[in-house]
This record gives structure tokens, C-alpha cells and sequence, in this order.
């Protein structure tokens, strides 16, 4: 059974390229009809476990990534680590070391100058005794020979094993190491496959030291590149978003995300659009690329306006409520405001400003556009409009599209010397959705009291 996880260190929110490292393992598990676990590695941030994991979930729950079973947090596990460590030691896989910190600072220069340390690392690595001083506890590393494995995106990767030294697995409090709890949780939450970012690669050697000295089968590795900014480097929080409920509030639809990120260091083809159902059937981890990918707002914004057109009415109607406030979900013209602006905008937050700015009736005119659109004769144009408008009763589009030509032919003028004097008194400016589409969003009544306002005004 494929069985894989997402295991952030709790910082408070859900970074974007956590996500997407999330995904990968959750497409994975969902293709094999596996599973995928959420493991929570607050060692460090015991105390605020309860917030750390309420944005991960938060976040999860955005974007319909959903995990198995419960979730695992390392805090709650020390005993078990324990029990561990002491089995190593016990085995002579492990040991007490008592260097000093002076001792070990010694070291740490000597290393830095590149010269040979004067005390030896491993000291106590063969000595038999206990010291009645605090110690931590190291893993014994092979003196010679090759650790190597099989990655699943980078291939084979081999490091000499005198390059590794014997590390720590327990501090000198007692509490356990990333790299030994890491393959302790794996086992035990029984990993198949283990999709990470490439910052993990050298860490692994050590895990599979530890692997190795339980007798344990070694999952599969998979090392995914890092997402890097536009010009190249590691992303940050200085590049914009990294949280990835920002994009929520930016306007973001979650399989917008979703879509972007499984494209960044993944690919199918030519294809760049990728349903969840698609994804999930064609995602394979072996196909994850080589080189870093570069975030491209450019493109995310293009997926997301492609899911905002493909979106029912109602969903939008719903997140433009919720998440901006704007409520349109009794308006009688909701249709033809939504389908207008679905074609037009790269994010909700985008619709939501436009939705506001044609509801509200316009606090200021553009002054350019009055110069150029409102001389005399278009002046009295509007004036005449909304008297001709008094008799008829034009509600969707057409009607209005209708309504206006009359009102042109009859007065054998162009539409130049209607329609953006009109658009200007609706809202204040010559940009926008359809003229047609607008005043039937407005209604006859609020047409005309805009245009008496802005007559009232020049
Ligand atoms: N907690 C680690 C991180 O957030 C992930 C460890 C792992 O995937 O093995 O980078």
C-alpha cells in the first residue's frame, strides 16, 4: 500500500511551496488509492501546537487536500523516541558523548580554519564508562565505505561515509533530533513513499544510517527542486505571498493554486491545465523535473481567470460574499454581473472592486473623460435620453441595446455621442463591462437618477 505524508515544521501558516510538496505526496497517495498523513513536527514549538496546526489544517481545508487517520504530532511522542534511542544504545549503536561545549567549540574552529581538530569527535564513541556530567547522545557512523540510495527524481545518490560524522540523536536535555524522529515517525506511520524537498537530501543519508541499524526497510526518496522568484533565487517572504492563505484573499481559486503548483517542477506534455481528477491520474513522482522552477505570477493569474470563467455562478456569488463582503446573492441582475466580469478579471478581489464600483453610484468623474465626452451636445443628449427612456421599460441587455439604437436613429446621431456620456454618468468613467449589460444591472430607475446627478453637477 502507498502510504505517504506532509510533515511541516508549525510556523504559524502554510507555506506555498509546502503546499506543493503536499500535493505531490497527496496526488501520489490518492492515484494508488493510498494514503496520505499529516505528521506535525513540533519538536521545537510544543507550546503552540494548537494555532501552528489550525493553519495547516486551515489551509488544507481551502484546498480540498484532505489527509487519513489522525493527525501525528511529534511533541506527543517523546516517550516513544526514548524508547528507541535506548535500543541503539543498548545495540552499541549509540553512544554517550560528554564533550564540553568548550571542547566542542574547539573543534568547530579547528574545522573552520581547515585544520585537524585537537580533540577527536568521537572521543567517547568506544569508551565504556558513565560520567557523572551531561552528555548527548550520537550515532555511530561507518568509518569507511559508501552510503548511497536510489532517488526517485535526482537518481542514484551516494556520499562517502566518512563525510558523515557520528551526529546527535539526543540533546542533552533528552529530547530527540529531526533526523532520528523523522525515520522513527516513518516507520511507525508506515511510509511507502517520501516525496520532500530537495533541502532534505543530505539529511537522508543519516536516516537511512538509522534505518539501516533497526533492520528496517527503506522507503522510496523523492527530492523535489525548490520553487525559485522570478529572477532565480529562493523564494521568500520579500517575493510576495508565501502563505497560502494570502491567495485566498487575494481572490485565488484553490484549484487555480493547485493547478499552478503542480506545474511548477512537474509536467505532462504541453498541457498546463490539469482537473483534480486529471492530476491525480497522470501525476507520477518519477516525472518531476530535474532543475528549481520559477514562480510565474503572469501564469497563475491566467489559470485563475481560466477556473473564474469555469466557475458556476452561485460558488462565486458565494466567495465575493464570504471572503469580501460583497453580497449579490439577492441582486435580480446577479447573472449577467457575474457572466460580464467572470470574462473580464484575473482574481475575485478584482470582481468584488468591480462589482463595488458599479453599485455604488460614482463619487467623482473622471475629469478626462469629461472634457472629451461631455461637450454640449452630448449634454442634452443624456437630458433627452432619460426622457425618452420614461416610457419604455427595458430590463436585460437586449431590450437596453434596443432602446439605445432607437434613441440614436431618431436622433440621427452616432453612438460616441451617447454611449460614453452615459457610461460616465453610471460610473464615473468610459471603462467597464457592456454599456448594455451595465444599465440592465442598474435598472431603469437608478439609470436615470445617475445621469440627473451628474447633469446636476457640469
Ligand atoms: N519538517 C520538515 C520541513 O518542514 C520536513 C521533514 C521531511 O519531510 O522529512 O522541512
Amino acid at each position: 500500500m502507498v502510504v505517504t505524508r506532509f510533515a511541516p515544521s508549525p510556523t504559524g501558516y502554510l507555506h506555498i511551496g509546502g503546499l506543493r510538496t503536499a500535493l505531490f505526496n497527496w496526488l501520489f497517495a490518492r492515484k494508488n488509492n493510498g494514503k496520505f498523513r499529516l505528521r506535525i513536527e513540533d519538536t521545537d514549538l510544543s507550546r503552540n501546537k494548537q494555532e501552528a496546526v489550525d493553519a495547516i489544517i486551515k489551509a488544507f481545508n481551502w484546498t480540498g487536500l484532505n489527509y487519513d487517520d489522525e493527525v501525528v504530532f511529534q511533541s506527543e511522542r517523546f516517550d516513544i523516541y526514548k524508547k528507541y534511542i535506548n535500543e541503539l544504545l543498548k545495540k552499541g549503536l549509540a553512544y554517550k558523548c560528554y564533550l564540553t561545549k568548550e571542547e566542542l567549540e574547539k573543534i568547530r574552529e579547528a574545522k573552520l580554519k581547515g585544520e585537524k581538530p585537537p580533540i577527536d569527535i568521537r572521543k567517547y564513541r568506544d569508551f565504556k564508562g558513565e560520567l557523572d556530567k551531561p552528555y548527548v547522545i550520537r550515532f555511530k557512523t561507518p568509518l569507511e565505505g559508501k552510503i548511497c540510495f536510489e532517488d526517485g527524481v535526482k537518481g542514484k545518490q551516494c556520499v562517502d561515509a566518512s563525510e558523515i560524522e557520528d551526529f546527535v540523536i539526543a540533546r542533552s536535555d533528552g529530547t530527540p533530533t529531526y533526523n532520528f524522529v523523522v525515520v522513527i515517525d516513518d516507520k511507525e506511520m508506515g511510509m511507502s513513499d517520501i516525496i520532500r524537498g530537495d533541502d532534505h537530501l543530505r539529511n537522508t543519508f543519516k536516516q537511512l544510517l538509522i534505518y539501516k541499524a533497526f533492520g528496517w526497510d527503506v522507503p522510496n526518496f523523492y527530492h523535489v527542486p525548490m520553487i525559485h522568484n522570478e529572477k532565480g533565487a529562493k523564494m521568500s517572504k520579500r517575493d510576495g505571498a508565501v502563505d497560502v492563505m494570502e491567495y485566498k484573499k487575494e481572490g485565488y481559486l484553490p484549484e487555480a493554486l493547485l493547478n499552478f503548483l503542480v506545474r511548477l517542477g512537474w509536467s505532462y506534455g504541453d498541457q498546463e491545465i490539469f482537473s483534480i481528477e486529471e492530476m491525480i491520474n497522470l501525476f507520477d513522482p518519477k516525472d518531476i523535473n530535474k532543475a528549481p522552477s520559477r514562480f510565474n505570477k503572469e501564469k497563475l493569474d491566467w489559470l485563475n481567470s481560466h477556473y473564474i470563467k469555469n466557475s458556476p455562478n452561485e460558488r462565486i456569488e458565494r466567495i465575493l460574499r464570504d471572503d469580501f463582503g460583497v453580497d449579490i446573492v439577492n441582486h435580480d441582475k446577479k447573472e449577467i454581473l457575474i457572466d460580464e466580469l467572470k470574462e473580464r478579471v484575473k482574481t475575485l478581489k478584482e470582481m468584488a472592486r468591480e462589482i463595488e464600483k458599479i453599485l455604488t453610484p460614482p463619487s467623482e468623474y473622471n475629469e478626462k473623460a469629461i472634457k472629451k465626452f461631455l461637450k454640449e451636445d452630448a449634454i442634452n443628449n443624456l437630458r433627452e435620453f432619460i426622457e425618452f427612456l420614461k416610457d419604455k421599460d427595458p430590463k436585460l441587455p437586449p431590450d437596453w441595446h434596443k432602446v439605445m439604437d432607437e434613441f440614436l436613429k431618431q436622433k440621427e446621431i452616432k453612438p460616441k455621442f451617447l454611449m460614453p456620456p452615459l457610461r460616465i454618468a453610471m460610473v464615473g468613467d468610459t471603462k467597464g463591462i457592456d454599456l448594455a449589460a451595465l444599465l440592465s444591472v442598474l435598472g431603469k430607475e437608478e439609470v436615470i437618477k445617475r445621469v440627473n446627478t451628474l447633469l446636476s453637477k457640469i
